[in-house]
């Protein structure tokens, strides 16, 4: 018996009924019969993982106290471990091995944590449903002929299927919120600049976070205060204190302001997911929480906005991928002639990337244009701070936002893949937070009414460096509903 959440699996630790090496042992033997059907890790420290296990039990015994000692990590597979590949999800980083740890995995392995394989991913995080992995689409575990979410879907579904017993993921425009949605599970995307990115392969730098999914709420805010704070490797890792997050888990919302943003709630929101919603904003109202509208009037530009921005961003950190450098390489004899610089990088380029990577270094690229950088790339920019601006006025009359974290349920498998802009349009209520660069946590609400298989995930958006508050506020939903 593994545990599902680490506090759990903590307690059993310190009573002796387990060890980390039993723990590792028990994920292992999980790893191994459902992995092959959902997909969800890319690689699997087979040998590694039970010695790093020993290692902490002898630590154990010897008196040492770490504060995460046997937490078995899942990391997505964009996310550098030292030695061990970090293929983005991608046919072009393939063959390729990290030469140093990010931060955030290397405070967590400091402060206890066992890293047990890599989880698959959207290509460089560019997806909603972990169908554009080169390696195969992650299934969802509540129901394998669904979607996981993407684009960390290999991180939720492994926690979801209990495979490990919380995972990293990355957010961009909602990468860790709505896969958690989708597979019933906790996604906390912290502040940007919260986490050190130093060690995450970049998709769109002004955007990009690491944050974390599992079970709890409590086991979120432990991985957090671990592996927050300034680094001096990443000059937009921010100065601000990291606070203790466990004390701020009471149960208690009484007199916390809660906003409703109307557009989050407007046409187009699946009526189970209403319902769900609604019922836990009765619980949290009755249980002394306020809550009031509010208006976000630049919501329904979030998404544009954040396509023409994302893709301008990953058309300029993409262009490292060369064929020269890092991975992939393609085989230029088969050209028949002597080969140019500009052929590698092309050759290189069209095997390497996918359809969805290739529409966006496109797009980046034409926003970035010349003549048209004003009317799209600059218009954006300036929607971006009235998004901002939104969120600052709502802020000033509540303490956090609450809405769903996805516009529809899971979909099947293969149902949007034709489909770029449909896929583009569920990501309504988790870009916004990326824009604004503002906290976002997801928890599981309650079942959804037509489709009980799968969990309805609320999302609550705070003030920037309030995961304090979120943490607060989504503990105690979980608790009511
Ligand atoms: N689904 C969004 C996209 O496709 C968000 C991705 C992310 O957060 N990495 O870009």
């Amino acid at each position: 018996m593994a545990f599902s959440t680490f506090a759990d699996a903590r307690t059993a630790l310190e009573n002796n009924e387990t060890s980390c090496e039993a723990l590792v042992s028990s994920f292992l033997d999980r790893i191994a019969s459902e992995n092959p059907r959902l997909n969800a890790f890319l690689f699997v420290d087979q040998e590694g993982a039970p010695a790093r296990a020993r290692e902490l039990d002898q630590r154990r015994a010897a008196g040492e106290h770490l504060p995460l000692a046997g937490l078995v990590l899942g990391v997505k597979d964009n996310i550098c471990i030292k030695d061990w590949q970090a293929t983005c999800g991608s046919h072009i980083l393939e063959g390729f091995t990290s030469l140093y740890d990010a931060t955030a995995v290397q405070k967590l392995v400091d402060a206890g944590a066992i890293v047990i394989g890599k989880t698959n991913c959207d290509a460089f995080g560019m997806g909603s449903s972990n169908e554009n992995s080169y390696f195969g689409p992650v299934k969802n575990p509540l129901d394998e002929a669904y979607v996981s979410g993407g684009s960390s879907g290999g991180s939720a579904a492994a926690v979801a299927a209990g495979l490990c017993h919380a995972a990293l993921g990355s957010d961009t425009g909602g990468s860790i919120r709505q896969p958690a949605s989708f597979c019933g599970v906790v996604g906390l995307k912290p502040t940007y600049g919260r986490v050190s990115r130093y060690g995450l392969v970049a998709y769109a730098s002004s955007f990009d976070c690491i944050g974390s999914i599992g079970h709890s709420v409590h086991d979120m805010a432990e991985v957090l205060e671990a592996m927050a704070g300034v680094d001096r490797w990443d000059a937009t890792s921010a100065p601000v204190d990291v606070p203790e997050y466990t004390p701020a888990l009471t149960g208690d919302v009484r007199g916390v302001r809660i906003g409703l943003p109307e557009e989050y709630f407007a046409d187009g929101l699946d009526e189970g997911i209403r319902s769900v919603i609604q019922n836990a904003i009765n619980a949290l109202e009755q249980a002394g929480a306020t809550i009031k509208p509010v208006t976000m009037p630049h919501t329904p530009y979030g998404v544009a906005t954040y396509y023409v921005l994302a893709t301008a961003e990953a058309s300029s950190n993409l262009a490292r991928f060369d064929g020269v450098r890092y991975g992939y390489r393609a085989d230029l004899s088969k050209l028949g002639r002597s080969a140019s610089l500009t052929d590698l990088y092309v050759e290189s380029r069209t095997e390497g990337f996918g359809d969805e990577v290739k529409r966006r270094i496109m797009l980046g690229t034409y926003v970035l244009s010349s003549g048209y950088y004003d009317a799209y790339y600059g218009k954006a920019q300036r929607v971006r701070t009235l998004i901002r601006s939104d969120f600052d006025r709502a802020f000033e009359d509540v303490d956090m936002l609450l809405t769903p974290a996805a516009p529809t349920p899971p979909f099947k498998l293969g149902e949007k893949t034709d489909d770029p802009l449909a896929m583009y349009l569920g990501d309504i209520y988790t870009v916004t937070a990326n824009l604004a660069g503002v906290p976002g946590l997801v928890v599981p609400a309650g079942a959804h009414p037509t489709q009980p298989q799968f969990s309805v995930g609320l999302q609550l958006l705070g003030r920037p460096f309030e995961e304090a508050q979120l943490l607060r506020v989504g503990d105690a939903v979980m608790k009511l509903v």
